[in-house]
């Protein structure tokens, strides 16, 4: 799978995403990501990739020139008009199921803003999906850029070791994932639940259930309610 980075802090992105799984991954050939600098884009003597907004206000708002030519020279160099999502915080609010639909792509452009934004003009010509992380106001879009990278690269095959790890984890049909627990099994006088030394595979399945659910009704209600939702429904067609 491709990602390709827009933004003015390239070492930033790749930085990040050069470590740990991603990193590997990147070495395996299972993924290719590219930080592209907008910088390299424009045509001001001085190297600007920003201006003072219209209409007077706050802060500086990054052109749309070299915005668009950065984005073409993507799309030439693989020949195809990949997706481009724009990172701002009013974009609708990324999560495991977007991350599961992205994975599914081969290109994707992530488009990272800084100051006050970009040029509303580019972003009507090039971007297909605006994407947020949550409701709060970063300097820029790169750590979102690299964090949507990070949740969407996992479920890309092969790029887990186990990739059962990426299927039943939280967020799996609406459940957040039960306690886990590793050696020693004494841990300061706590011991780890009985149930996981037993060897008895069944027994094991129900208690992490039954500890997904609880754990799920008391930090994410949200989340339970749909879970109940769904089972209802399933019940409910069964019959
Ligand atoms: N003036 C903009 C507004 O009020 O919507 C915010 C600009 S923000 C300071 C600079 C850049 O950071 C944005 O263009 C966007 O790329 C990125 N950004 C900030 N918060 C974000 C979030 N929650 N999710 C995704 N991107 C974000």
């Amino acid at each position: 799978m491709n990602f390709y980075v827009l933004t003015l802090f390239p070492d930033m992105v790749m930085d990040g995403l050069k470590t740990s799984i991603t990193g590997r991954a990147i070495e395996a050939g299972l993924l290719h990501i590219e930080a592209i600098n907008i910088r390299d884009f424009t045509n001001d003597k001085h190297g600007h990739v920003d201006d003072y907004p219209y209409g007077g206000g706050a802060g500086m708002v990054m052109q749309a020139e070299p915005v668009y030519r950065a984005y073409q020279y993507v799309c030439e160099k693989i020949g195809r008009k990949p997706v481009v999502i724009y990172m701002t915080p009013q974009g609708r609010t990324f999560h495991q199921k977007i991350a599961g639909e992205l994975a599914k792509l081969d290109d994707i452009i992530l488009l990272c803003g800084h100051y006050e934004g970009i040029d509303e003009r580019v972003l009507d010509m090039i971007v297909d999906d605006y994407m947020s992380i949550g409701d709060f106001v970063l300097t820029g879009g790169e750590l979102p850029a690299m964090a949507i990278i990070d949740a969407v690269s996992r479920l890309v095959p092969g790029v887990l070791n186990n990739d059962d790890s990426a299927e039943i984890e939280t967020f799996h049909d609406n459940l957040l994932e039960y306690p886990q627990y590793t050696r020693p099994a004494n841990f300061m006088g706590m011991e780890v639940p009985e149930v996981l030394l037993s060897g008895h595979h069944k027994n094991i399945e129900a208690w992490r259930l039954e500890q997904s659910i609880m754990r799920t009704k008391e930090r994410r209600p949200d989340m339970y309610e749909e879970y109940v939702k769904a089972h209802a429904d399933t019940k409910r067609k069964k019959k």
